[in-house]
């Protein structure tokens, strides 16, 4: 593929470089939908919706919600896997002026009642499948109609008043209201984030914060492509109900006229031949999902991979060693790129036009400055010089408006119209940017701090580790300790005293575990994300019992 000269194309001294209409997303998908009309825009499982029929489907539910009595600003959660129906619902919501709720399909009834609560929402649009589970909290929740999806042809009996969401495009009498949006206030999707720390928070992005930020991630990949094929497939196989699977790979996908490939769940083997099958020109996945592919280099080899124009990863850090292993097995580069929910997510990534660095996430995208920096007094802060480390901060279009009904923790990350990101990072001549850690990760080991992730990459030279997980545990002695888990590739042998042997071997005394645990499986999110979390509350607990 030819590509620009990026320099001339790509000058970061310009402030608003990223043109975004003032739009909503519905404007949006229409502009697309005007643009691509018959073209493919969704396949799943051998059935294909066109740009067009995609709008049709979109137009039917906003109305049966319109009907209901769906109002501009009210709440609707989607609770699904990735299939059509999830985009179907997403626009239905935004036409209506709607906010739509990301809920993860794995959450326990706690958890989907908490999100209803601290949402508020009225509706909700689920996979059959998790009906019950949703209908048993409904009572203690503001939910007043559940729309069920039904994915097998298999469908059971609903509540009185909910409906399937077949029924919804039956109704030839399609009503729609005129609705006012405006896409830098009103909000278009809540994200509920991880809360790694206290509860749950609802990043609220706004209409402009989302289109701002898919159009930041294309620039950076299709206007420095010359010859972006007429038509083309992607996999669309990341969660739509992350903000990464959802803003940088489904979104992008429909301004780009793409045939996304819907896969509900990473199952390797469907992965790898989908991506045999189909000859995508793109590829966005999680670390885990490389090291998966990985573990089976044969079959990975026979992929075809070296025919992706671009293969990301992005969401958790890219060990360098797994990096390396992917790209020698495929022939192909394999690209780390850098976000966070508050965002929407993607803050930098290694762009086609440059020559990726390993370890790195690459450069900010177009509009979006970041600076690091270290706190000199209380709320004072200054910049540390290149090559040196400290907190990276952002400001762009696509920072967040802040967290739902919560200004006190909105007022703790955005300062001056700064995101402080909570990730130690460091920045080299060039510009390219590295996340050594998260600042709540760091382990302070008699006095000196260590990166888990510094040593992690350590563990994953090991022939035989397939994943590590690195915490500090506490430590009469030296206040926290180094403690790593990790999950061996099928086969493999090595025993803990040869891990700890080689840690000793390449790490500085203070960096090197002190105790390695081998388990069958490490603790990984929904996305694919290896939750540190996990493992060192569990220590925790155990020093307290
Ligand atoms: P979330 O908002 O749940 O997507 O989590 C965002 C966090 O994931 C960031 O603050 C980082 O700590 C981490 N993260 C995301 N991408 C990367 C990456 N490429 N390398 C290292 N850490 C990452």
């Amino acid at each position: 593929y030819q590509q620009k000269p990026w320099l001339k194309w790509y000058d970061p001294r310009v402030e608003e470089h990223v043109s975004v209409k003032h739009e909503s997303l519905y404007d949006f998908l229409e502009s697309a939908v005007d643009r691509f009309s018959e073209k493919p825009a969704f396949t799943f499982y051998g059935k294909v919706f066109s740009y067009k029929e995609t709008k049709w489907m979109v137009e039917r539910l906003a109305s049966a919600l319109h009907k209901e009595g769906f109002k501009k600003g009210d709440r609707a959660a989607i609770m699904l896997p990735n299939c059509p129906h999830y985009i179907f619902s997403l626009f239905a919501v935004f036409r209506l002026g709607g906010i739509v709720v990301q809920m993860n399909p794995m959450y326990v009834e706690r958890e989907i009642e908490y999100v209803l609560e601290d949402s508020g929402a009225k509706y909700m649009i689920v996979l059959d499948s998790f009906y019950p589970r949703v209908k048993k909290v409904q009572p203690s929740t503001s939910l007043k109609r559940v729309i069920a999806v039904n994915l097998t042809g298999n469908r059971g009996e609903l509540g009185e008043g909910d409906y399937y969401f077949e029924a919804a495009l039956q109704d030839d009498d399609v009503n729609l209201p005129e609705v006012e949006i405006d896409p830098h206030e009103d909000v278009a999707v809540l994200q509920y984030t991880g809360g790694t720390t206290g509860v749950p928070k609802g990043v609220m992005l706004t209409h402009y914060n989302l289109l701002a930020n898919f159009n930041q991630v294309c620039d950076f990949i299709y206007n420095t492509c010359d010859d972006v094929p007429e038509s083309f497939k992607m996999i669309t196989v990341l969660p739509m109900f992350h903000v990464y699977g959802l803003s940088s790979v489904a979104l992008c996908g429909i301004r780009e006229g793409a045939n996304q490939i819907i896969l509900p769940r990473f199952d390797l083997k469907e992965v790898m031949e989908t991506i045999k099958r189909e000859k995508p020109f793109i590829f966005a996945g999680v670390p885990t999902m490389y090291f998966a592919l990985n573990s089976l280099p044969e079959a990975l080899k026979d992929c075809g991979f070296s025919d992706v124009y671009y293969a990301g990863s992005g969401g958790a850090p890219l060990p360098v060693e797994q990096a390396k292993a992917f790209e020698n097995i495929t022939g192909s580069t394999l690209r780390d790129g850098y976000g966070l929910s508050e965002a929407s997510p993607t803050i930098a990534f290694n762009p086609p036009f440059l020559p990726r660095k390993y370890g790195s996430i690459g450069i900010p995208v177009p509009s979006t400055f970041v600076r690091i920096v270290r706190e000199i007094e209380d709320g004072e802060y200054v910049d540390v010089p290149v090559g040196e480390s400290g907190e990276l901060i952002v400001k762009g279009p696509q920072v967040m408006k802040g967290y739902w009904n919560r200004p006190k923790d909105t007022e703790d990350v955005i300062k001056d119209g700064w995101l402080f990101t909570g990730d130690i990072a460091k920045m080299d001549e060039e510009g390219y940017l590295y996340i050594l850690d998260r600042k709540k990760d760091m382990i302070i080991a008699s006095g000196y701090n260590v990166y888990p992730r510094e040593v992690e990459e350590v563990l994953y030279k090991l022939e035989g580790v397939e994943e590590a997980i690195v915490i500090g545990v506490p430590d009469s002695y030296r206040g926290e300790t180094v403690k790593a888990f990790i999950k061996l590739k099928d086969g493999c042998g090595i025993s803990v005293e040869e891990i700890i042997a080689f840690a000793k071997a390449n790490l500085a005394p203070y960096k090197a575990p002190k105790e390695v645990e081998i388990l069958a499986e490490l603790p990984k999110s929904s996305v694919g994300k290896l939750l540190r979390r996990v493992l060192r509350d569990e220590e925790i607990a155990k020093v307290k019992a």
